[in-house]
């Protein structure tokens, strides 16, 4: 038997983390979800303080501030300040703590927590369902970013969470959470960060029944500094820069993402001809010319995921980098503008094709050519109002008419040749090519000349025709009358079918056999998971049962 070291050796990292993480714990306590002082049980108020970071005065003041808005049914907000939850995220442990304690009204589900985290820096918002529409993330951000982080990096939580509370109050009250913006704007940003009396002053202006509130803890937290954190190396909280840094993502709208999943998909088919797969065993029925492959360009499914791909990074951008959520809307725009960008590339990869491909062709096989890429680009142009690609369509339609309705020199006698008009070709068409004109599949032009009676027939075919070329007597006259199912397919075997094609101008006949696929077991029904909630009655010692949907916003500093 071999014996791996590798176990034990990962053993002894895990104890070693063990041991570190104990003599860490000895110093402070790292709380988990379950240990932190729950306020409704211990005080009946709104704020967990187990490691003393706020003032007691400013505790005080933010219950009797939340009572009130809890009371008014506004909002419940939970207040939680610790050192430290250890190696866990301060993402889930929020999320986790609002549903173990069950805050906002399990009617409303209006409750919002915050949570700051000292030794993470993170500072992090989560909201219940019913008040998302009012507080949503980006409003979360803004309140986190203007009025909590920079209090909070000068060290003065008192002032940061006094602020925060202030805001969210205004947002409930007066539907704006930039309280110290409101008509009359006082003082600005700059004298803010100078002294918090000249915070208290414009505020209590505005809102008198906040006054004993806000001076209080700003009395308070001069009094109480923690002298833990003035021990603190500087480097600790060095980062005094004016440039917040900020781990806000945004959120991508899934609905949109998946719309445009789907459109592209069908955008690629639409506007570049598929690849027509060959099923082997099979006789397979002939390709119809609307689906004959584009020999210029065929992006296929590296187009699709080049042009999903280039919205994607769009998206990321936004959310990453601008930090704003990426709503519906927004992702159509990104979307859209990525397409016109793969639009624009693709027409100019089409005249280079073309450059390359044409100049060896005849004026009838370069027409035919470029055909097949006015059908596929074509729609295109009414989907994406570019001006390079209306342009290049425009172009595209010019040169075409040109290589057909310029007049030809006879090949015998160089004189130029005559176009006969629809009436006088049917003379010289023989019966299978009137057919074709008929169904429209096949356009011919007859060229005469005066002097020696030469003639030139050139056929155009109609790129967008459902017919195919019979393989009896090659002719653009086939078609499929009828599909039918021979046997239909279950979930245990395949199916059957037919196509029944014959030809309008020979009489072939044949039919293609073609298989159905099994039906896919998985149709679904959604199990429906009977969540069983405890009735928590809605007295002062518990929270309202209110549950998260995971909104909310984080901010590091
Ligand atoms: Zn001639
Ligand atoms: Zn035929």
């Amino acid at each position: 038997m071999k014996v791996c070291p590798f176990p034990v050796k990962r053993l002894l990292v895990l104890l070693l983390l063990a041991f570190l993480a104990s003599c860490d714990q000895s110093t402070t306590k790292q709380f988990t979800v379950a240990d932190i002082p729950d306020p409704k049980k211990t005080d009946g108020g709104y704020v967990s303080n187990p490691d003393h970071l706020l003032s007691d005065a400013a505790v005080s003041s933010l219950n009797e501030q939340l009572g009130t808005l809890d009371r008014a049914g506004k909002v419940q907000v939970g207040i939680v300040v610790v050192h430290s939850i250890g190696q866990n995220d301060t993402r889930d442990f929020v999320h986790q703590l609002f549903n173990y304690w069950k805050i906002g009204s399990k009617e409303k589900n209006n409750g919002l927590l915050i949570l700051m985290v000292e030794d993470a820096r993170k500072l992090e918002f989560e909201t219940g369902t019913g008040i998302e529409a009012d507080m949503p993330d980006i409003i979360c951000f803004r309140i986190q970013q203007e009025y909590m982080i920079p209090r909070i990096k000068e060290h003065d939580y008192d002032a940061a969470f006094r602020d925060g509370i202030l805001s969210v109050a205004a947002l409930f009250n007066n539907g704006n959470y930039a309280y110290d913006q409101l008509p009359e704007p006082p003082v600005v940003d700059s004298s803010l960060v100078v002294a918090d009396a000249a915070v208290a002053g414009p505020v209590n202006a505005d809102y008198p029944g906040l006054t004993a509130a806000a001076d209080s803890a700003v009395a308070g937290n001069t009094a109480a500094e923690d002298p833990g954190l003035v021990e603190a190396p500087p480097s600790y909280f060095a980062d005094n820069t004016p440039s917040v840094s900020s781990s806000y993502i945004g959120e991508p709208s899934l609905p949109g993402l998946i719309f445009w999943f789907i459109a592209s998909l069908v955008m690629i088919r639409v506007f570049f001809s598929r690849k027509i797969k060959a099923r082997k065993g099979e006789d397979n029925a002939p390709v119809r010319l609307k689906d004959a492959p584009n020999e210029l360009l065929r992006p296929g499914t590296l187009g699709f995921i080049l042009v999903y791909g280039l919205g994607l990074l769009g998206v990321g951008y936004m959310a990453s980098v601008r930090h704003t959520d990426v709503g519906f809307l927004k992702t159509f725009v990104i979307f859209y503008l990525a397409w016109c960008l793969f639009m624009s590339g693709v027409v100019i990869i089409l005249l280079l094709r073309a450059a390359a491909v044409l100049h060896e062709k005849d004026r009838h096989e370069k027409w035919a050519c470029l055909a097949m890429v006015k059908r596929d680009v074509g729609p295109a142009a009414y989907a994406f109002p570019l001006p390079l690609l209306g342009l290049y369509v425009w172009a595209l339609k010019k040169r075409m008419d040109r290589l057909r309705n310029e007049v030809y020199e006879c090949p015998k006698c160089n004189h130029p040749m005559h176009r006969l008009n629809d009436v006088e070709d049917n003379d010289y068409l023989d019966k299978a090519q009137v057919v074709e004109e008929h169904l429209e599949s096949v356009d011919y032009d007859i060229w005469r000349c005066d002097s020696c009676s030469t003639q030139l027939v050139l056929n155009y075919t109609n790129m967008r025709s459902t017919c195919s070329e019979c393989p009896s007597c090659h002719h653009y006259t086939f078609r499929c009358d009828k599909t039918v199912t021979l046997k239909r397919a279950t979930t245990s075997s395949q199916g059957m079918g037919s196509q029944q094609f014959s030809c309008a101008a020979c009489k072939f006949k044949h039919d293609y056999m073609f298989i159905i696929p099994k039906v896919s077991s998985s149709s679904s029904g959604s199990s429906s998971s009977g969540s069983s909630f405890s009735s928590s009655s809605s007295s002062s010692s518990s929270w309202g049962g209110g549950s998260s949907g995971g909104g909310g916003a984080s901010s590091s500093w």
